[in-house]
């Protein structure tokens, strides 16, 4: 099966869906190439590991100082800061990248999640350093809604929501309440409440907003949302901080794609893909990591373990895990979350990088290459638009079949096309990227409390991954995490002492 086949729903859209036609097999054609249609990631393997199959445990045949598990940006940001140590990183799919992972179109590059980073953050410090120069966003976001598009929600554009006056001067109210409230002083109790209680006493478009802007950016809605991350957020934006902005097409799948660069020919032999790790087991001086490639099941014996896969996923793996760390792994809760990217042969739209549209199946869509889109010479053929579409855990079901993940990708073009009446064109190709639990979601207690207790290292098994991190599922925080994780490993390595406190101090960094 060819990569492009296993990676997306890949279909041609005949006729207008807005024409008022039923929008699934009628209008989209057969998939191209034939054949059976796809997924996204690749979790047949880890759903075995999940309902308890017990995979044999081979002797170990190899061995690795560090052995990475796990190759998104935190297993492959490891590896780089790991440089000339001796590593081996096993990844479950057929490429490295995980939730931050580009995809092209003849030649165009677009991304299948993560958007953008923050100016000076460790992603950006790291891009920088293997050679990309990320460029500022340079624009607030828009909102569209109730036919009209309105420049800039927080600040200048305020006036110009697509709303009635009252509703404005709700926003208004809500904008001046948030900002009175000291988020880091009470961190601790704001991150017991739900930010419904802080959205309440305004109009229900407000609400309406967060219900967009709270999955897409944490996976969670409003009412799952910690009031901690919902005030921080507000106050973030209220004061210009995504003026800080930076990206490329691709989003952080290219921090990424440049990053398997610049390892590949140096260290391609210790890159294995398609090895999805079993079981990771600690023993006397060393720990044993199981994984399966193929047929074939190999342990390896490591002296130090970076676990860079998501908590789910790590609580299956790691045996001899105290109970109450295993308990706030397994209380993590992740947000399905497939992404549409809808490519069209003529300019479409080109008024704002990261739009906002409430109420639809998809809560903003990006302009893939926004950031260099008056470079002197580009001239793209496709215009090409990526779809956050952020689901309830409740609908997670759906993400397994085939058909239900094409109707969910019509209903976003529908959505897209009733919009603006300019939007109402035809693409040449609809893709659909699913994946079943990418994003943590930042519930009440999981920054302040249970991510703490999830993260804690054990004496050779470091817990790595954006979701040791926060307040939100952020690309700098693996990078920042997986820093840390390499100056744990160093230390265990050379059997000085420290190795806990230094990982005890990384969690606690971020903290409001
Ligand atoms: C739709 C979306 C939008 C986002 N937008 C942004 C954004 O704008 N800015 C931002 O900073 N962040 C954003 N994020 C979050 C960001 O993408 C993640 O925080 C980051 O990519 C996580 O990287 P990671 O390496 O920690 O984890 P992952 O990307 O989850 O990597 C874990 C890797 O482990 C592999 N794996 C799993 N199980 C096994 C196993 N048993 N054996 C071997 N390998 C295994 C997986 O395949 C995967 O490659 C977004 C996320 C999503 C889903």
């Amino acid at each position: 099966m060819s990569h492009n086949r296993r990676d997306f729903i890949k279909y041609v859209v005949v006729g207008s869906i807005a024409s008022g036609c039923p929008i699934n097999h009628a209008l989209l054609a057969e998939p191209t190439g034939g054949g059976p249609l796809v997924e996204g990631e690749h979790f047949s393997v880890c759903h075995q590991v999940r309902d308890g199959h017990s995979f044999p445990r081979p002797d170990a045949t190899k061995k690795a100082d560090v052995v990475i598990v796990g190759g998104g940006v935190a297993g492959l940001s490891a590896a780089y800061f790991l440089k000339g140590k001796d590593w081996l990183l096993l990844e479950k799919e057929d490429h490295f990248g995980g939730n931050a992972y580009q995809e092209e179109y003849e030649g165009q590059i677009f991304g299948t999640g993560s958007a953008y980073g923050y100016r000076g953050d460790a992603g950006d410090q790291l891009a920088k350093e293997i050679g990309l120069d990320l460029p500022l966003v340079n624009m607030p976001d828009p909102i569209i809604d109730n036919g009209r598009y309105a420049p800039d929600i927080w600040r200048t554009g305020i006036n110009e929501l697509p709303y009635s006056k009252d509703v404005i001067a709700s926003f208004k109210k809500f904008r001046d309440d948030m900002m009175k409230i000291d988020f880091k002083k009470n961190a601790a109790q704001l991150d017991t409440e739900s930010f419904t209680k802080y959205l309440a006493p305004y109009a229900p478009e407000v609400t309406k907003l967060w219900d967009a802007y709270g999955p897409s950016n944490w996976g969670a809605f409003s009412e799952d949302t910690s009031a901690l991350i919902g005030i921080a957020d507000t106050q973030y934006l209220l004061m210009g901080e995504d003026d800080k902005r930076v990206i490329l097409p691709g989003g952080l799948g290219c921090i990424t794609h440049k990053l398997v660069e610049a390892l590949k020919p140096h260290y391609g032999e210790r890159m294995l893909g398609d090895a999805t790790v079993v079981a990771v087991v600690p023993d006397k001086d060393e720990v044993h990591v199981t994984y399966a490639q193929g047929d074939k099941i190999t342990t390896v014996a490591a002296k130090a373990v970076l676990m860079c896969t998501a908590k789910n996923i790590t609580s299956r793996l790691v045996a001899g895990l105290p109970n109450e760390q295993k308990r706030a792994m397994r209380k993590m809760r992740y947000a399905p979350y497939p992404i549409v990217n809808i490519i069209f042969d003529k300019p479409v739209y080109r008024k704002g990088y990261d739009n906002w549209c409430p109420g639809k199946t998809f809560t903003d869509f990006i302009v893939a290459d926004w950031t260099i889109r008056n470079n002197p010479g580009y001239k793209p053929k496709y215009n090409i638009l990526t779809f956050y579409t952020p689901l309830h855990e409740s609908q997670r079901a759906l993400l397994l079949n085939e058909d239900d993940c094409k109707t969910l990708a019509g209903k976003v073009l529908k959505d897209f096309q009733g919009l603006l009446p300019e939007f109402n064109v035809d693409p040449v190709e609809v893709r659909i990227y699913r994946r079943g639990h990418p994003m943590f979601m930042a519930v009440p207690g999981q920054y302040t409390q249970n991510r703490m207790i999830a993260s804690k290292p054990m004496e050779r098994i470091f817990f790595g991954n954006s979701d040791s991190g926060g307040p939100e599922s952020l690309t700098s925080e693996a990078v920042r995490i997986s820093q840390a994780g390499v100056e744990w490993a160093n230390l265990v390595l050379a059997g000085k002492p420290g190795a806990t406190e230094l990982a005890e101090r990384a969690l606690n960094l971020a903290l409001f």
